[in-house]
């Protein structure tokens, strides 16, 4: 069982709201540098919110609606602070670890379709860096969609991880078409560094920039190199897929080196076969 410092327990009780801890801090896979993510339950819409309680940090995830409706957040919470009618205890009693496979299952299928669709958006790409980039977000996508496809919820800072992890769940394979995608073996200090410094002006109005930042440098500390490369790209495929195409042709370097792009056509388009059949093969299955 977890135990969690007083201090972010503490600052738990003083939210007005029902209050549970979620992400990596439930799991062992957790690392020193990782924050402790609270969900709330507050009914007014709220923006999540990063803070620190006595040398830890906390990230306040504010998840609006119906409490019952957030069943992969519900199924492996730790409840902090109810209502006095058990209202978040109840609702998470419902989540069966069927129903909580179910729906995560649901999502990795969600994001295999997009991975697929990542694929297709390469042959419209006007260059070969932006074509790179579909790739590496539909790599992204496909592995996430695996371990979301075997029961396992993706944590991003641990994907990699979990992935090396998920080897005796026969995923292996096809997991090794998409790294290869991503480029890992690309990953040196001076490769992570660069990318860094173009996620950090991506980012720059982004409540959450520091502590992508302190992650980022934990993993280098810790000489993870291939966890770091993996889990910067990812972060910065996050923010790229939701910019126009506009953005591509106006910032081209920035992306390039966000996302530490190659433009080896050739191979791209080598890659982006073999990963299209992965990705069909598995949603059919
Ligand atoms: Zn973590």
């Amino acid at each position: 069982m977890l135990t969690l410092p007083a201090a972010v327990r503490k600052l738990a009780e003083g939210i007005p709201h029902p209050v549970g801890l979620i992400g990596c801090r439930t799991s062992k896979m957790s690392l020193d540098c990782c924050e402790y993510d609270l969900a709330v339950f507050s009914p007014e819409n709220q923006s999540n919110q990063v803070l620190q309680a006595g040398g830890h940090t906390v990230e306040l995830i504010h998840l609006p609606g119906q409490v019952k409706n957030h069943v992969v957040e519900l199924g492996d919470m730790e409840i902090l602070k109810d209502t006095n009618k058990f209202m978040l205890s109840s609702a998470a009693r419902n989540v069966t670890p069927e129903k909580y496979k179910r729906v995560v299952a649901a999502a990795g299928k969600k994001s295999l379709i997009s991975s697929l669709f990542c694929l297709q958006k390469m042959h419209r790409a006007k260059t070969g860096a932006v074509a790179s980039m579909w790739l590496k977000v539909a790599a992204y996508d496909f592995v996430g969609g695996m371990l979301a496809m075997s029961g396992r919820k993706p944590m991003p800072l641990h994907e990699l991880e979990q992935a090396r992890q998920a080897d005796a769940g026969g995923i292996a394979e096809v997991v090794e078409v998409a790294l290869e995608c991503i480029g890992i073996e690309r990953a040196t200090r001076p490769a992570i560094s660069r990318s860094m410094g173009a996620i950090k002006e991506l980012k720059s109005k982004d409540y959450d920039k520091d502590l992508f930042m302190s992650k980022a440098e934990h993993l280098l500390g810790r000489s993870m190199l291939t966890d770091c490369y993996y889990y910067i790209g990812r972060v910065a495929a996050k923010d790229l897929v939701q910019r126009k195409d506009l953005f591509y042709s106006q910032y081209p370097k920035l992306v390039q080196l966000a996302m530490d792009l190659s433009s080896d056509v050739q191979r791209l388009e080598k890659l982006q076969k073999h990963l299209f059949r992965a990705a069909s093969s598995h949603l059919k299955g």
